[in-house]
């Protein structure tokens, strides 16, 4: 069998999808359950349709394409990822995973090859998180992370709620989300990262992702008059969170490369000019692929904030808001990524994924694998995120050869 990925097709579908929702400066702006993705959605399953594909809805609102095979029994080997956007995206942070998907579909019905397995192209609702401020939604319910109706009474900034949202799109399906079981799930994502641009290789084939420990800190020291407190008394909660990112900036940089932290989000009070800031309320986010890296860095980053607001004479509060543990892949998923890779005599390496994908949600509940290509200047969540056709090909056909394989 020999079914080949049309580059320009593929090409054609991303660019005709960006124009749904397009930014000025090239991107796009299609945030979730908005009207500009009813509109990608609904273009979506025109195409899918047209393909061959059936199209069910589940109560999150993710959609499912089924290309039929032999084996009518058999779960489907399904890909997929969101067609959802920041506020300024780009092109291709999502799109390109549903239509890798698509363009799967379409190469094996040019070369009129049929599965055992079904095979499946899924939309999962809201990954990106920009509009009821929590990501991976329609992932999340599936893979049973979050409840259903929790997740539907969600809200926007306006009140309305993902429920809500849902029915005025004509999105809020009845099939119940995670009653479809996988034979496996493949996810094609750019990188978001400089990784394989810098290595020159057009496949990386995902391991894992990072784990991930959030805190939330607050320094409490005293408000002061900032001309006439003398620089030795005073308790300047801005200059400890200073003092604190400096170091864990240092810190990150003693462990190995995956290694990061960043102090990201900072509240600074009452926030006046002549005031000595009186109280800081700062985030920390620390990832690293190992849960024993993790560990350590998150007691070597509690004692730095202890010694610093003790020298300071700073009060610390600080509370661990998110502890997610790193998301290993399926070695039997990854393999067929690798062999797809390897008969094709395409240059791959073994990557983490840095970011949270949709697929290390469904990882909990299918064997789950992801294949990257690279994207221009590691640059994404950017109305400037680019990537070359030739990648977005390469890394639609090792999805081809990698579901087909696993299909039958
Ligand atoms: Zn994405």
């Amino acid at each position: 069998m020999n079914a080949v990925i049309n580059k320009d097709r593929l090409w054609e579908s991303l660019m005709q999808l960006a124009e749904i929702g397009a930014t000025p400066k090239g991107g796009v702006c299609r945030i979730s359950l908005s009207d500009e993705d009813r509109r990608a959605r609904d273009l979506f399953c025109t195409w899918a349709r047209d393909a061959g594909c059936d199209i069910r809805i589940d109560a999150i609102g993710n959609i499912f394409a089924r290309r039929p095979g032999n084996d009518a029994a058999a779960a489907p080997v399904v890909t997929g990822s969101h067609i959802d956007s920041q506020p300024l995206g780009g092109k291709f942070d999502g799109a390109y995973g549903v239509m890798a998907g698509l363009e799967v579909v379409r190469a094996l019905n040019d070369a009129g090859i049929e599965t055992a397995a079904p095979l499946e192209i899924v939309d999962w609702t809201d990954e990106e998180g920009a509009r009821f401020a929590a990501g991976c939604i329609g992932s999340g319910v599936f893979s049973g992370h979050r409840d259903l109706n929790d997740a539907l009474s969600l809200s926007d900034a306006e009140g309305t709620t993902v429920a809500d949202a849902l029915r005025e799109i004509g999105y809020a399906g009845d099939i119940a989300p995670g009653s479809i079981p996988f034979k496996a799930y493949f996810e094609a994502h750019i990188e978001q990262g400089p990784v394989l641009e810098a290595a020159g290789l057009p496949i990386g084939t995902v391991i894992g992702a990072q784990g991930q420990r959030c805190f939330m800190v607050t320094l409490t020291g005293v408000d002061g008059h900032a001309g006439t407190l003398p620089m030795a008394k005073r308790q300047d909660t801005f200059v400890g969170t200073a003092k604190i990112t400096v170091a864990l900036s240092e810190l990150a940089a003693t462990y190995d490369p995956p290694a990061v932290i960043t102090v990201g989000h900072v509240r600074v009070s009452p926030n006046s000019r002549n005031t000595i800031p009186g109280r800081t309320v700062f985030t920390i986010d620390s990832r690293h692929p190992d849960t024993d890296v993790l560990q350590r860095m998150e007691a070597d980053i509690t004692r730095i904030c202890t010694d610093i607001a003790k020298a300071d004479g700073l009060e610390l509060q600080m509370d661990a808001v998110t502890r997610a543990e790193p998301v290993a892949f399926d070695p039997g998923c990854v393999d067929a990524v690798r062999t797809a890779c390897r008969e094709r005599q395409i240059r791959f390496m073994d990557i983490h994924s840095g970011a949270g994908h949709d697929a290390c949600k469904i990882a909990a509940v299918a064997p789950t694998g992801m294949i990257f290509v690279p994207c221009e200047d590691g640059i994404s969540h950017n109305e400037l995120e680019s990537a070359r056709a030739e990648d977005l090909a390469t890394g639609a056909q090792v999805l081809l050869d990698a579901m087909v394989k696993v299909a039958g």
